[in-house]
């Protein structure tokens, strides 16, 4: 006989534990269960060593505020970043102090975030970036640094050897935070698991069968028995990262139709001398080569996983056909489909960028990987850091006119009849989980989420407003987060920006 459950959630990473959590605070009746195909919760692109843990907010990723032709800096999407992240923080404020998570040191730490740039130009692009976004109520207490000295004085490591007759300058947030996304899924996971969840690990999802009454049969296998099963539910998740793009294909939903997948893999150097480590406290990012994606701007980033502090610098970019770090060499010939065969080439004649610079990161050695990292340590030494792969990125293709589009952020992609869903794509990824589970609930179940609003708003006190709009509002969430989530001692903005040096 066919098993029955409420939502069958893919994947055990960051989404799906966000998902169920939230679900369970709505309708705590309803039956979930999750399958994940590796033994682990978290060990894809949510291990805190597979992604940076950064708390994207655009305080510090250079990416969300361009220039324009004309020399200004636009920050609507620097704006739209750090709003997304403000409701995440709402809710796991909310869990902790309703016993969902445990101590918020395990996963979330306060760590002030930077923007670093060199040259002449790139010094006057940074100036313009501090007094477009240092008025606004999200980027309050942002300063603008262009001397040595100071320099010096808050990045030790990066000014040791420096030349600085090749003028520097950052953007400094104190309030910014590096985010353990696996130690965050996990909590949510055994939550779940204590709340009468079913999580069934070694389970790998193989196919999506959609029933005449609207509900899903998925099919299933135990991959230490080799056996497989068949699971009904009436919604289905499709939380697998990098392996929902093929699952979302094998539902047959129409709304998957023209997408593709372009896996980009990474790798980060990781610092192995204490002393280093100690000498650096910031998440500093600089800008991306000149062609380069976005999702390629080098950094350098104090990390804090299981309590203690770490250096990370990356990412460098490498290739593999693999959808999943655990994946297979097949994954992307599998997921052409006549569909989507014109947006894949199109993508492929017209991002000659992206090919070029896959291709000189791919020749990169060990030494010319650390040669790259002198731009941010000019004294760096090969022997204190060691390369370490992290996760499998699957980009974005998506069907425009007769060709497609290679998009760099995520989508949900959601089933007219709010059956199933799924999430494609990487950044800004983990830190908007909520929002993007927000939209998933929002998508799928209209009329419940009518019900729901007011539980969620004890949760997420801005939902359906803009903290950018209500300065108010904003330093009263900023506050209440701040002290929940125990980041009030180094995290409060100064409300004062440093002044601008003439
Ligand atoms: C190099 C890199 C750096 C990043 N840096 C940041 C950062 O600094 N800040 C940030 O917010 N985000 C960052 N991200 C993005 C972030 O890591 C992801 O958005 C997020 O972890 C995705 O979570 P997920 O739950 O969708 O996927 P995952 O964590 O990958 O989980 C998917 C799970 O589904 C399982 N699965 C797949 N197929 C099946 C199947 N058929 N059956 C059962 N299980 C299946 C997988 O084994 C996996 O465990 C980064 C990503 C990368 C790759």
């Amino acid at each position: 006989m066919t098993e029955k459950t409420d939502v069958v959630l893919i994947g055990a990473g960051i989404m799906s534990a966000t998902l169920g959590a939230l679900l369970r605070q709505l309708q705590p009746e309803w039956s979930i269960t999750l399958f994940e195909r590796l033994d682990a919760a978290a060990a894809e692109s949510s291990d805190p060593w597979n992604n940076a843990g950064t708390g994207h907010s655009a305080l510090c990723e250079l990416n969300y505020s361009p220039q324009n032709a004309d020399g200004s800096v636009d920050v609507t999407k620097a704006i739209d970043i750090n709003e997304r992240f403000q409701v995440s923080r709402q809710f796991w404020a909310y869990a902790v102090e309703n016993g969902v998570l445990g101590d918020p040191s395990r996963f979330i730490n306060p760590i002030p975030h930077v923007s670093f740039v060199h040259g002449a130009d790139d010094v006057q692009y940074l100036r313009k970036r501090y007094e477009a976004l240092a008025p606004h109520p999200l980027f309050e207490g942002m300063e603008y640094i262009d001397t040595p000295d100071e320099f010096a004085r808050r990045l030790p490591l990066m000014a040791k050897g420096r030349d600085f007759s090749d003028p520097i300058a950052l953007n400094w947030t104190d309030g910014g935070t590096d985010i353990d996304f696996g130690s965050l899924t996990k909590e949510l996971l055994a939550y779940l698991g204590a709340t009468g969840a079913n999580l069934a690990f070694g389970h790998e999802v193989l196919n999506l069968d959609k029933q005449s009454d609207g509900s899903w049969k998925v099919r299933v296998r135990n991959l230490r028995t080799r056996q497989t099963r068949t699971v009904q539910a009436k919604f289905v998740f499709v939380g697998a990262g990098g392996g929902a793009l093929p699952l979302l294909q094998k539902s047959g939903i129409k709304e998957i139709k023209g997408f593709a997948g372009f896996p980009v893999s990474g790798q980060f150097l990781r610092c192995t001398n204490p002393a280093l480590i100690d000498k650096h406290e910031a998440k500093v990012y600089g800008k991306a080569a000149v062609g380069a994606p976005p999702m390629s701007v080098p950094h350098l980033d104090t990390r804090v996983i299981n309590g203690k502090p770490g250096l990370l610098f990356g990412p460098y970019a490498g290739w593999t056909p693999k959808f999943l770090k655990d994946g297979s060499n097949t994954d992307l010939f599998k997921s052409i489909r006549a569909g989507n065969l014109a947006p894949m080439l199109g993508v492929g004649l017209t991002e000659m960028s992206l090919v070029k610079y896959l291709v000189s990161e791919l020749l990169k050695s060990q030494s010319g990987k650390v040669y790259t990292m002198e731009e941010f340590i000019p004294r760096a030494d090969g022997r204190d850091w060691e390369l370490i792969t992290a996760g499998q990125r699957v980009q974005i293709i998506r069907r425009k006119g007769i060709g497609g589009v290679l998009e760099l952020g995520t989508a949900v992609i959601a089933a007219k009849d709010g059956s199933i869903a799924g999430l494609l794509g990487a950044s800004p990824g983990a830190s908007t989980c909520v929002t993007a589970m927000l939209d998933v609930l929002q998508r799928c179940f209209p009329r419940e989420y009518a019900d729901w609003t007011p539980r969620l708003r004890q949760m997420i006190p801005s939902l359906g407003m803009k903290l950018s709009e209500d300065k108010a509002l904003f330093h009263e969430v900023w506050d209440w987060t701040n002290k929940a989530l125990n980041l009030t001692n180094a995290n409060t903005p100064k409300h004062a920006g440093v002044a601008l040096t003439p």
